[in-house]
């Protein structure tokens, strides 16, 4: 398989700087400036889908024996398991446009999508950024092969959003030669075919009871450790689920995973990645739903017409196109920021301490992109599957079509990796946080915005100043609701925000709406300026994606004031945001319109 090195002028921002800054397209990522290797890396993952996914879908999901590792395997000896090892471990060092490619472009199916995701993420991540020298060269490679599958073993039976309240205790033996482990692990992906497990426990001081939240490598055949029975699920049939007893595991010294009492760093760190490849794996299922959407449509014939003519099944699809767009623009967008953020690091570093570049720190910068990727993701997959079912009429809800699986398959995203209410309250706390440590200017912005907000807003005008300039003032005008209402709720609630959830979750939302509509936008001005043939069919999504976002917007800042106050001071804060909210809206249905016909004139996602 080919490397992915892109060369490509774009700014490492700030996790998190898209609410204070404006970029250029040029300073973004975008899936259509990928080079030939690139494309060749998609059309290798893409292949692989066709050729060994699809004809065992049906043994995949009856959990045949035999069946799914060595599918793993056999995805192994393509790469496709070692893009995130250093090569001096087996691996292939691949950057993350190249990683997310693969697995954008290998979901055919989410079951194995998972065990793969599960595999190459939390569960060998850990291992890469925090392992020993020796642990990376006993286990490493073979996970680069899949001769051991991982597994990644934090949530408990009654601890799962809550992860540092773990039962899961570790003593040190009184020779110190092993942790003696105790306590019981829940819903492991990769559970029952796993070969090595990264666990999660309390270190306990035999003398003082102290604890320390620790990370333990444990390998399948352990004394103490059992696999438990496989969980009967709604949806990702076809993956490994199971909990994980730990009696008396002795655990050799040796497999203590980075230093003791910093467990929560390593389970907390190699989420980021955990839902930032999720978010990629639910573009590559919302593509492949869409596809079939469309296909369907075009097909299937009532009234005497094919359905894909009707107005309603063409708002599903260009609806479905339009929040894929921008996911999937949001996705390689991040990508983009980590590769140049890690491409400036090792500018920065000398030659020989580049091996020491901290990467989970890199990627942490970028956490709150990673939740927004997760949450916007997983419910882009969940609307384009339940599209899907409608799309099929009731060919959408028997077993016989996929559609039925992809419905049930697309839940369980918004559950894992930290639900999406978990995430949502991470993206506007971890913002918070950054703002009152003064890394990102966000009070500075809120400030302006509240000084700003007397005067008369400058757009509204509808369509003035070429094209897209609609959209680019609906960016910044979601962006300084998003502002104002942050500055309004801080006021009111101060340092006792985090906890009015409702708040924090509309603020989310505004911050999730920006973040896909800027990348989106960018996106589409790339295209213009390119004079692509795609050019059209995005400015018409970044159209529909821009009054969903303000309307989005104005709803939730609205709640969010009428929850910080009333009488006068409520009445003209009212005033001030519907005054930023003006705007002309766009003829949706015409919108709607050119996105769904070029999608049915080339019977698939159109961008
Ligand atoms: C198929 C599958 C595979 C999985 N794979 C793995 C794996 O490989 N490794 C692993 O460690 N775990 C895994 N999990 C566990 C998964 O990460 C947890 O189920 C998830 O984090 C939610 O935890 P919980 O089930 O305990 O729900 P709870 O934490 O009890 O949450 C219940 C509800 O309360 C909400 N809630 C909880 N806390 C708050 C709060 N503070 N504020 C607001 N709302 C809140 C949640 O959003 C949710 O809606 C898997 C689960 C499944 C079903």
């Amino acid at each position: 398989m080919p490397s992915s090195s892109a060369a490509s002028p774009i700014v490492a921002a700030a996790g998190g700087s898209f609410l204070v800054e404006s970029r250029t397209p040029d300073e973004v990522f975008t899936p259509d400036q990928l080079s030939e290797e690139q494309r060749q890396i998609a059309a290798t993952a893409e292949r692989f889908a066709r050729e060994e996914i699809q004809p065992r879908i049906a043994a995949i999901e009856a959990k045949e024996p035999g069946v799914l590792p060595p599918l793993l395997r056999k995805a192994a000896e393509l790469g496709f398991t070692a893009v995130d090892i250093p090569e001096e471990y087996g691996g292939m060092g691949l950057d993350k446009i190249g990683s997310t490619l693969i697995v954008d472009h290998i979901a055919m199916l989410a079951s194995f999508s998972t065990a793969l995701g599960a595999h190459i993420g939390i569960a060998t991540l850990p291992l890469v950024w925090y392992g020993t020298d020796e642990q990376k060269r006993r286990y490493l490679p073979k996970l680069a092969t899949c001769e051991l599958i991982g597994a990644y073993g934090l949530s408990e039976a009654s601890s799962g959003s809550d992860a540092m309240n773990i039962r899961t205790r570790a003593v040190l033996s009184a020779d110190g030669s092993h942790y003696i482990l105790n306590g019981e692990k829940q819903w492991l992906t990769n559970g029952g075919i796993g070969g090595l497990y990264t666990v999660f426990a309390k270190i306990v001081d035999r003398e003082t009871g102290a604890e320390e939240f620790s990370a333990f490598l444990i390998e399948q055949g352990t004394p103490g450790l059992t696999v438990g029975a496989e969980e009967h699920k709604l949806g990702v049939r076809g993956s490994s689920t199971c909990p994980l007893v730990l009696q008396d595991c002795r655990v050799p010294k040796e497999n203590l995973l980075g230093e003791p009492g910093k467990g929560h760093h390593i389970a907390f760190n190699v989420l980021n990645v955990g839902r930032f490849k999720l978010g990629v794996a639910c573009v590559g299922g919302a593509r492949l739903a869409l596809g079939q959407m469309i296909r369907y449509a075009k097909d299937r014939r009532a009234f005497g017409k094919s359905i894909a003519e009707f107005g309603l099944i063409q708002r599903k699809i260009s609806a479905s196109a339009s929040k894929l767009y921008a996911a999937e623009s949001m996705a390689y967008r991040t990508a983009g920021l980590i590769d140049s953020r890690l491409a400036q690091n090792a500018a920065d570093v000398e030659p020989s301490k580049i091996p020491r570049i901290d990467v989970p720190r890199i990627v942490e910068e970028y956490a709150v992109e990673c939740s927004i990727l997760k949450v916007y993701g997983s419910e882009t997959l969940s609307l384009v599957s339940d599209e899907l079912v409608a799309t099929m009429g009731g060919y959408g809800y028997v077993e016989e079509y996929p559609a039925e699986r992809y419905y049930r398959d697309a839940r369980i995203n918004r559950i894992f990796e930290g639900t999406n209410e978990i995430n949502r309250l991470i993206i506007s706390g971890w913002l918070m946080k950054r703002a009152m440590k003064g890394k990102l200017p966000l009070l500075a912005a809120i400030q302006r915005v509240m000084d700003e907000v007397t005067q008369p807003p400058a757009f509204g005008t509808g369509g003035a100043g070429g094209a897209l300039a609609r959209e680019t003032a609906l960016v910044e005008a979601v962006k300084r609701i998003g502002l104002f209402s942050a500055g309004v709720a801080s006021q009111r609630f101060m340092t006792t925000l985090e906890e009015q959830q409702e708040i924090m979750a509309d603020l989310a939302d505004m911050i999730c709406h920006v973040y896909a509509l800027e990348s989106a936008l960018l996106r589409a001005r790339k295209l213009a300026s390119a004079g692509s043939s795609k050019a059209a069919v995005a400015a018409a999504m970044t159209g529909l994606l821009a009054d969903e976002a303000m309307a989005l917007a104005e709803q939730a800042a609205r709640r969010v004031l009428a929850a910080c106050g009333e009488g006068d001071a409520l009445a003209t804060q009212l005033a001030i945001l519907r005054r930023m909210a003006r705007f002309t809206p766009a003829d949706a249905v015409a919108l709607s319109r050119v996105v769904a016909r070029e999608a049915i004139m080339l019977g698939r996602y159109p961008a």
